[in-house]
């Protein structure tokens, strides 16, 4: 199985997904359009959640960060002067240090991300989607933001009139993300932000054409129910660039390369709508709050029919 994944709902499905498959039978490809440079230090906010997810180390209450981490650093840094916005732990930071040294010895990101899972007990594959920099930009009211400028320092509140995923086009999937794209029969679009992380997973050279041509089953969660992110700025954008807020609106951004559309029971009534974009609607329980509701709902998945009615 080949999951696409943001960070902290991507994250969710993960976890699931890696209690009810081996190793050898789940590889997580995960955004890194938010990749960003901090103190000098490279820091993948997406791969970082889903690594210490599947570590069991994440911190419960944010689904970012590690558990218990302290942030004196930060703390030090601004005392020192320096602008330190973007959330680090003092842990944290050591992920960042270690990715920064092994990328500065000429090592792939790919190469780093599966070193630093090792060195953390995750057996699942964790891949980042491409090895080449590719970053995404929401153009804003405000001028053009990078994405964690928007996300972090500004908090979503600009208004979006635009997305786009520099340099996307030109960035080659990572090795293992083409591996895992020939060998899977079946691909999972967790319920991440559709734009703002599934989004550059899909802009990268080549990836959404392989989807369509995928020789498999394809089956995407929405993150929206009830016409609500469950976290995030989703449906605000959503709205703000004219899409449908919905899991309607999700589903018309996955047409083409996804067959089994997952929405929530509150959502049933939009089923039609989403059927007629060419996909099955499976009405699902499909808020994770606890492990169980996250393994559940892989079960679910993997036990759909190979083949759509
Ligand atoms: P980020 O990179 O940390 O923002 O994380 P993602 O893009 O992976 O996830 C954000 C999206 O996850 C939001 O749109 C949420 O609505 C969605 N989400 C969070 N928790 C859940 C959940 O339990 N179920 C579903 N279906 N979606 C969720
Ligand atoms: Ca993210």
């Amino acid at each position: 199985m080949l999951a696409l994944a943001g960070g902290v709902g991507g994250a969710k499905l993960a976890l699931g997904l890696a209690r009810v498959l081996p190793a050898d039978r789940l590889t997580v490809v995960v955004n890194t359009g938010d990749d960003e440079v901090f103190h000098g230090l490279h820091v993948s906010p997406d791969l970082d959640t889903v690594m210490y997810t599947l570590a069991g180390l994440a911190n419960p209450e944010t689904g970012w960060g590690l558990a218990g981490d302290t942030f004196n650093s930060l703390a030090m840094l601004r005392q020192l002067g320096s602008d330190a916005w973007f959330n680090l732990g003092d842990r944290d930071l050591a992920t960042h240090i270690r990715r920064t040294q092994l990328l500065n010895q000429g090592v792939t990101l790919s190469q780093v991300t599966a070193s630093l899972s090792r060195a953390l007990g995750v057996d699942h594959g964790i891949i980042p989607m491409s090895d080449d920099p590719v970053r995404t930009v929401v153009a804003t009211n405000e001028g053009d933001l990078p994405m964690q400028e928007y996300f972090v320092k500004r908090q979503a509140e600009p208004v979006a009139t635009g997305i786009s995923y520099c340099g996307a086009q030109s960035a080659e999937p990572s090795p293992g993300f083409v591996d895992a794209i020939n060998q899977a029969n079946r691909l999972v679009l967790c319920p991440s932000n559709p734009s703002l992380s599934l989004g550059p997973i899909l802009a990268v050279n080549g990836v959404r054409r392989h989807l369509e041509t995928f020789n498999g089953l394809r089956v995407a969660v929405s993150p929206i129910v009830a016409g609500a992110a469950l976290r995030g700025p989703a449906v605000k954008i959503m709205a703000e660039l004219g899409e449908d807020p919905s899991c309607l609106g999700v589903a018309r951004q996955y047409a083409g390369i996804c067959d089994y559309f997952l929405i929530d029971h509150q959502d049933a009534s939009l089923a039609p709508a989403i059927e007629d974009l060419g996909m099955a609607v499976v009405v699902a329980s499909i808020i994770m709050s606890t492990e169980y509701d996250k393994v559940a709902l892989a079960q679910e998945i993997l036990d759909l029919p190979g083949v759509v009615a």
